[in-house]
């Protein structure tokens, strides 16, 4: 392993070219026009390791939309900061549909799945609003401290374009609030759910905000922001519903916990080692990383990293 670890910078610059004749393949996100923008060729991967080494190829250090790596944050914040009362309102079942589905939100009587399809992510926002406040500025804090990035930012042209687009997700919040599973204002869950999705990270700056799920709940400043067992559990849940409709897809190819996002990002997790990112706008589709997965496909092989 100290080996690998030493040789991560030309591990990753290996890794970028044996996916480049991917760059370009599937299709970017086009339902808001500010993401159909992108140019589909880009392509970065970081690794951040627990002592705090970090190395990237590619474009690595371009930030992009985060989209639904979002769900991940805002669940661990909200975590640390509440007992378990989320689990009554949210399950922790992989959904085998869209992310965006209504259908087995009527038949669960508006209790979502699971935290990481829109309606449980809308859910987590509506619980993280009731205990902070200020959910969004809460989120950024974090994401810049961690980071060590003060310039994050909400992308204002995505949120403005996902808000005036943002009709199935008012449907879905909507829908769980006439099953009483909403407590703050719809218009409000939805404002601070479109500006988490639309901050803007790089590959370099995900692997270090999220590298307190590979190092057992510890914050990079040695603070603990969950416990460990708090920290097994979002990992369990990345594994079994953070991409999409693909979880089983992803778990076999790459064999770790991830999260992907519209925006053609994935962050994944090597519990007890590191974290690693990904991005290339290609989607399939299920609406994962084409050029991302098969890199993270290649890492995990390489390396003898996966969990199984
Ligand atoms: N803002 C997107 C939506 O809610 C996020 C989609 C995603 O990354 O999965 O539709």
């Amino acid at each position: 392993a100290e080996q690998i670890a030493g040789q991560l910078s030309q591990l990753l610059e290996r890794i970028a070219d044996e996916v480049a004749p991917l760059r370009g393949a599937g299709t970017v996100a086009d339902y808001i026009p500010a993401l159909a923008r992108v140019d589909p060729g880009r392509f970065g991967i970081a690794v951040a390791d627990l002592d705090g080494g970090v190395h990237g190829a590619g474009d690595w250090e371009t930030p992009f939309s985060m989209q639904s790596i979002s769900k991940v944050f805002t669940l661990a914040l909200l975590l640390a900061g509440s007992d378990e009362a989320l689990w009554r309102r949210v399950g922790r079942e992989p959904s085998g549909n869209a992310f965006n589905s209504l259908v087995q939100l009527e038949h669960e009587r508006g209790i979502p799945r699971n935290p990481f399809i829109n309606a449980g992510a809308l859910t987590v926002t509506d619980e993280l609003i009731s205990l902070v406040g200020d959910a969004t500025g809460e989120l950024l804090a974090f994401l810049r401290e961690e980071s060590g990035n003060s310039a994050l930012r909400v992308d204002e042209e995505v949120a403005a374009s996902e808000a005036a687009h943002a009709d199935r997700n008012l449907a879905l919040t909507h829908f769980m609030a006439s099953y009483g599973n909403m407590r703050n204002p719809v218009a409000t869950v939805l404002d601070h759910y479109v500006r988490q999705c639309s901050i803007e990270m790089s590959c370099r700056d995900l692997v270090l905000a999220g590298l307190f799920l590979a190092a057992h709940g510890v914050r990079r400043d040695g603070s603990q922001l969950l416990t460990c067992r708090q920290a097994k559990r979002i990992n369990a849940i990345m594994l079994t519903c953070g991409t999409y409709d693909a979880a089983g897809d992803f778990a076999y190819r790459v064999g770790v916990p991830g999260k992907s996002g519209v925006g053609g990002g994935i962050l994944a997790i090597v519990p007890g080692r590191c974290a690693v990112a990904v991005w290339s706008p290609g989607l399939d589709k299920r609406g994962n990383s084409v050029a991302g997965v098969a890199a993270l496909d290649h890492f995990t092989t390489l390396t003898g990293w996966s969990v199984f």
